[in-house]
C-alpha cells in the first residue's frame, strides 16, 4: 500500500517516553509525521534503537519512506552542585563561578567545570543560567574564575544549563558523548544528523569529515555567533533548524521572529531545507487544544515557506502527542488551502542565479504555469535535483524519484517532495516512462495529463541538474 500526502510543508516529531510504542508511532506517522527526531539529550541507546526499529517496520508496512533525524546534544554547559539544595540568588548580590568541583556550591559561589568558558570570558559579558531565568554580569575573570553581579535574581538548582551569548567559545560542537552517539546512529542507519550549538562553519566541516555520505547534516541555529555567520553556515549544511529554544535564551525573545524569518529566507535562497522548531504547540503538552497564538505561529512558518515544522516535548513527553500531530497537520492543510498562501509563496520565491540548475528550475516553473501539469518529477540519485525543484516552490506536486533508499528517506524532510523509491534506470527514455507510471500510481495524475521531469545527466553526479523533459501520461 502506498500512502500519499498532499500537503507541501513537512512535520518533524520528536519521540520520547510519551511516544515509544509501535502502535503510537504508527498512529503519529499516519496522522502526518514525515520525519521522526531522536533527541540524544535524553534517553538511552536502547530506547532509541527500539524506536528506530518501530519506525523501520512501519516504513516497510506503509511503503512510504520515513526520515529519521538524530539530534546530538552538543556542548551543553552546566553548573555544578549545591551543598544544601537550591539557592536563592538576590538581584545585585555578588556571585562567583570557579573550577572547584570538589566543593559543593552555596549562595555565594558554584562550580562551572568548563575551563574553556573562563578562557574566553571578558568583563562585561553576560552569563545566563537555567534557560536565562538567572542573569549574571561578569565583573572580573581569570583562567579559573569569574566574579559576577547578579543582574536578574532567582532560585538556582544544581546542574542547571549555562548560556554565554556574547562570546564565541573555543569549544568543539562535538563532545565525546556526541562522537559515541554518532557511531551508534550510523549503526542504526539514521538519515539526518543535527549538530547543536553551531558557532562557525568549521563546526559543520568537522562533522562532515566524520559523517561522509552516511547521513545528511542539519545545522541548529541557536547562538548569536551562528547568526553572524549565517550564510556560510547555511552553505556548509544540508539543512538548517531554527532552534528557537536556546536561541530565545541567547537572544532577546523580541528578536527571535525577525531572526527566524531571516534564516528561512537565507535557506530558501540557498535551496536548503529549513525546519522551524520549538514551542510551536507548547500548550498541547498538557492541553488537547493549542492557543490561538500557537496555531498562528505554525501558520506563519508555513506562509514563510519553511520546509518543516517541528514538535518537541508536545510529542516526546506531552499528554497529547497524537492530537498535537493532527493539529499541526490540520493547520498546515488549512494554511496551504488559503489563496493568500499561494500569493505569499509567489512573492517570496528565491530569485534564480545564473546557474544551469536554476535555469532548469525556472523553465520548469514557466512550463507548469503554461500547461496543465499534474506533477513535477525529479529523478535524483543524490537528492539535489529534487531539492533544486523544491527551491522553486512550484504549486504542483513534486515527486522525488530515486534508486537510493537513503536519499528517499532524506527527501521526506523537503518541502513538497513526495519521495518514491525506484529501480536504477538506464537512460532518460526509461526515466520518463517510470516517472509517468509513478505519478499515475501515486495518484497525482491520470492518462493524458502532463508531467515535467528534471534530472542530471550523466546520472549519479550530485549537483548537475541539466535536463528538463515534458511528457504526457499514456
Ligand atoms: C532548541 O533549542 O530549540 C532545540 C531544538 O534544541 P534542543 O531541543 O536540543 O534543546
Amino acid at each position: 500500500m502506498s500512502m500519499t500526502r498532499k500537503r507541501n510543508a513537512k512535520i518533524v516529531a520528536t519521540l520520547g517516553p510519551a511516544s515509544s510504542s509501535r502502535e503510537l508511532i504508527a498512529d503519529l506517522f499516519h496522522a502526518g509525521v514525515d520525519v521522526f527526531r531522536l533527541n540524544f539529550s535524553h534517553g538511552t541507546h536502547d530506547d532509541h534503537r527500539r524506536r528506530l526499529e518501530h519506525i523501520r517496520s512501519i516504513e516497510r508496512d506503509s511503503g512510504r519512506s520515513i526520515g529519521v533525524l538524530l539530534d546530538l546534544q552538543g556542548p551543553k554547559l552546566r553548573i555544578g552542585t549545591f551543598a544544601a539544595g537550591p539557592e536563592m540568588l538576590e538581584t545585585g548580590a555578588a556571585f562567583r563561578l570557579d573550577l572547584d568541583t570538589t566543593t559543593p556550591g552555596d549562595g555565594r559561589r558554584v562550580a562551572l567545570p568548563h575551563p574553556e568558558i573562563f578562557a574566553a570570558l571578558k568583563p562585561g559579558a553576560a552569563l545566563l543560567l537555567d534557560d536565562g531565568r538567572v542573569r549574571l554580569h561578569v565583573e572580573a575573570c581569570g583562567e579559573d574564575f569569574a566574579q559576577t553581579t547578579v543582574r536578574v535574581g532567582g532560585q538556582l538548582s544544581e546542574r542547571k544549563g549555562v548560556n554565554v551569548p556574547d562570546v564565541v567559545l573555543p569549544l568543539s560542537a562535538l563532545t565525546d558523548k556526541d562522537l559515541a552517539d554518532l557511531e551508534f546512529g550510523f549503526e542504526l542507519g539514521v538519515d539526518w544528523v543535527a549538530l547543536s550549538f553551531v558557532q562557525r562553519p568549521d563546526d559543520l566541516r568537522q562533522l562532515r569529515q566524520l559523517v561522509g555520505d552516511r547521513a545528511a547534516i542539519v545545522a541548529k541555529i541557536e547562538k548569536p555567533a551562528a547568526i553572524d555567520a549565517l550564510e556560510a553556515i547555511v552553505a556548509e549544511s544540508d539543512a538548517v533548524m531554527v532552534a528557537r529554544g536556546d536561541l530565545g535564551v541567547e537572544m532577546p525573545a523580541e528578536q527571535v521572529p525577525a531572526i527566524q524569518k531571516r534564516i528561512v529566507r537565507s535557506c530558501r535562497n540557498a535551496g536548503r531545507p529549513v525546519i522551524v522548531a520549538t514551542q510551536m504547540l507548547e500548550s498541547m503538552i498538557t492541553s488537547p487544544v493549542p492557543t490561538r497564538a500557537e496555531a498562528s505561529d505554525v501558520a506563519t512558518a508555513i506562509y514563510d515557506g519553511a520546509d518543516a515544522v517541528m514538535l518537541s516535548a508536545e510529542s516526546a513527553s506531552g499528554q497529547h502527542p497524537l492530537d498535537a500531530v493532527r493539529m499541526m497537520n490540520n493547520i498546515i492543510a488549512q494554511t496551504e488551502a488559503d489563496p493568500y498562501f499561494h500569493d505569499a509563496i509567489e512573492a517570496s520565491r528565491a530569485a534564480p542565479r545564473a546557474e544551469i540548475a536554476d535555469a532548469i528550475g525556472l523553465a520548469m516553473r514557466h512550463v507548469t504555469g503554461l500547461l496543465d501539469v499534474c506533477a513535477c518529477v525529479a529523478y535524483t540519485s543524490s537528492g539535489s535535483s529534487a531539492m533544486r525543484m523544491a527551491r522553486e516552490r512550484p504549486l504542483t506536486h513534486i515527486v522525488g524519484m530515486t534508486p537510493r533508499r537513503a536519499v528517499a528517506r532524506r527527501l521526506a524532510l523537503v518541502w513538497g517532495v513526495h519521495p518514491v523509491l525506484c529501480h536504477d534506470v538506464a537512460d532518460f527514455v526509461e526515466v520518463s516512462e517510470v516517472a509517468c507510471n509513478t505519478v499515475r500510481r501515486e495518484g497525482f495524475g491520470r492518462a493524458g495529463q502532463i508531467v515535467v521531469i528534471s534530472a542530471g545527466v550523466p546520472f549519479g553526479t550530485p549537483g548537475n541538474t541539466n535536463l528538463l523533459r515534458i511528457a504526457q501520461i499514456q
